[in-house]
């Protein structure tokens, strides 16, 4: 955990060019047009707020804010980059209630607040996972309760999530309306090279699936009591969602199905850049910095539906 009170933490100025720094290491960048270096002045003068650039490309002004999820709020600067700091740390996350009471802002704002860094935390990369020689562990889980659905003890009343793990690497997490093995090959087939091994339980819906990996389809079964053989093990997936669940459960509490991709993605964010692949909790949070850029729309997108925030 970074010290808590240093500057860009306490004071918005310096919270402006902590992210300045971060977003334009080499000089800012009109959002607008793209321009650099000699086009984009600073505006300075009492006129001015602080951190406001004119363009001379398309004349219009910016400042480090536009265009990312942090634009047009109207909490400091310095809380939006304490909030990210908390929310990138730890293994389980920091709650809305949690952070209204350490950032002293209304409940209201920090809900809303954490859902617009969960965008941040979101992977946007195309790249597969995996690849010849690595192995992909694949495994669905269920949580919550769907509204006005009989609790049974299937899992109907439950909303279904899907994982890809990559061993020793990344995780990509997908709310699913029906665990069917044609939606879950799909989404395999288009986040994983088929170059990798596939690791799956004995499930039948993943028989099919497994017969297109060029590295082969390793099965554990769970109900034979094995718990994994060598390398035959989803001990990757599964301890994903222990953290999951635990976060879930501990920290979030309820949690709609409107939101739950946005609650995946941070969760995916954390394991993707956990400390036991070197990653640091500042170089995390600063990998949620630099993910703030670009997302804007679709938070707004999700926002209009979702004006009333829930617990969670
Ligand atoms: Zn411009």
């Amino acid at each position: 955990m970074a010290d808590l009170t240093a500057p860009q933490f306490t004071d918005a100025n310096a919270a402006r060019q902590a992210l300045e720094a971060v977003r334009w290491p080499n000089g800012p960048v009109c959002p607008h047009c793209g321009s650099v270096d000699d086009n984009v002045t600073k505006m300075e003068g009492k006129a001015h707020r602080p951190g406001l650039y004119h363009c001379k490309g398309c004349k219009g002004q910016f400042s480090v804010t536009v265009g990312t999820v942090y634009e047009r709020s109207h909490i400091p600067l310095n809380k939006w980059l304490l909030a990210t700091h908390l929310l990138a740390a730890g293994k389980k996350g920091t709650s809305a209630h949690q952070l209204h009471r350490m950032l002293g802002i209304t409940y209201k704002s920090a809900w809303f607040m954490a859902h617009r860094i969960r965008e941040a935390m979101k992977d946007t990369s195309t790249e597969p996972m995996g690849g010849k020689g690595q192995h992909i562990e694949a495994d669905e889980t269920y949580i919550g309760n769907k509204p006005g659905v009989k609790k049974a003890r299937s899992t109907h009343h439950k909303h279904a999530v899907f994982t890809l793990v990559e061993r020793s690497g990344k995780a990509r997490s997908f709310h699913v309306d029906k665990v069917t093995a044609k939606k879950l090959a799909e989404i395999t087939r288009n986040n994983v090279s088929l170059e990798s091994t596939l690791n799956t339980d004995e499930a039948l819906r993943y028989v099919k699936m497994g017969k297109g990996f060029k590295g082969g389809h390793q099965v554990v079964n769970h109900s034979k009591g094995q718990y994994g053989l060598g390398d035959h093990t989803t001990n990757s997936v599964e301890g994903f969602y222990s953290i999951f669940k635990r976060g879930m459960k501990g920290v979030y509490q309820h949690c709609s199905e409107a939101h739950l991709q946005r609650y995946l993605a941070e969760f995916d964010f954390r394991y993707s850049n956990r400390a036991t692949l070197g990653v640091s909790d500042k170089e995390r949070a600063t990998k949620a910095l630099k993910g703030i850029e670009g997302k804007r729309l679709t938070y707004r997108r999700i926002n209009e539906r979702t004006a009333t925030p829930s617990l969670g």
